[in-house]
């Protein structure tokens, strides 16, 4: 099914609105008892996350990186732009957020060498953390599938060309340049699954192409009815 650009920053959008969700849920899990430490005379002191300097500095600047990727979210208007600078933004607040449990976890509390057990706080900063990934490498992995602008049509020739003579055909494309991208998805191409557009000589993966001649009936970059 085609998806308008509007739809995919829309979605990336409310991801980004989860990633952000998550990591203020993440922050408040500083409050929260993260080890207790149980000394000789059977009395505990909890440790909350907020007091491991370290943690509070990750799981702040971790929630603050994916606010930063729901603003970018928000002002991104290019799909590919959004989906790169959104995604990443997101990925690295979420790594923030994971490494801030994990210090603490394997690195202060060892030091400390003292008696204890790990606490629900903890347990919440890396399950909030893990979930912050989710929607991050969602935005990362989300194919696109949506037209380049048209560039070589005339605009008076857009509009109403059903004449069956001016169809175009799709030709298996015998010479593929190395890193050639699909029209339709950007993905690399492979020469053996590669066609072209007659007309525009737009290459594009058979599957891809198939798909939206089927669902369009015309080329996606130079708009011609395409003959099957
Ligand atoms: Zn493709
Ligand atoms: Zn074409």
């Amino acid at each position: 099914m085609e998806v308008s650009s509007q739809a995919v920053l829309g979605r990336f959008f409310k991801l980004a609105l989860i990633v952000a969700g998550i990591g203020a849920v993440h922050i408040l899990t500083l409050l929260m008892s993260w080890y207790t430490v149980i000394s000789d005379t059977m009395s505990t002191t909890p440790i909350q996350g907020y007091i491991i300097t370290e943690s509070l500095f990750m799981s702040i600047a971790g929630g603050i990186v994916c606010g930063i990727a729901l603003l970018l979210s928000s002002t991104s208007s290019n799909i590919m732009t959004a989906k790169w600078l959104v995604g990443a933004t997101a990925l690295v607040g979420a790594l923030l957020a994971i490494a801030s449990p994990a210090y603490a976890h394997f690195v202060v509390i060892p030091a400390l060498q003292v008696k204890g057990h790990l606490e629900i706080g903890m347990f919440m900063s890396y399950l909030s953390a893990i979930a912050m990934f989710v929607p991050a490498v969602t935005i990362i992995t989300t194919p696109i599938r949506i037209e380049v602008l048209p560039h070589t049509v005339p605009p008076s020739l857009e509009t109403s060309v059903p004449a069956v003579e001016e169809a175009v055909e799709l030709l298996h494309a015998t010479d593929v340049p190395p890193g050639a991208i699909c029209g339709i998805c950007y993905q690399e191409l492979d020469p053996e699954t590669t066609v072209m557009c007659s007309n525009c000589q737009t290459l594009f993966h058979k599957g891809c192409i198939d798909i939206w001649v089927k669902l369009n009936g015309i080329c996606p970059s130079c708009k011609k009815p395409v003959i099957r």
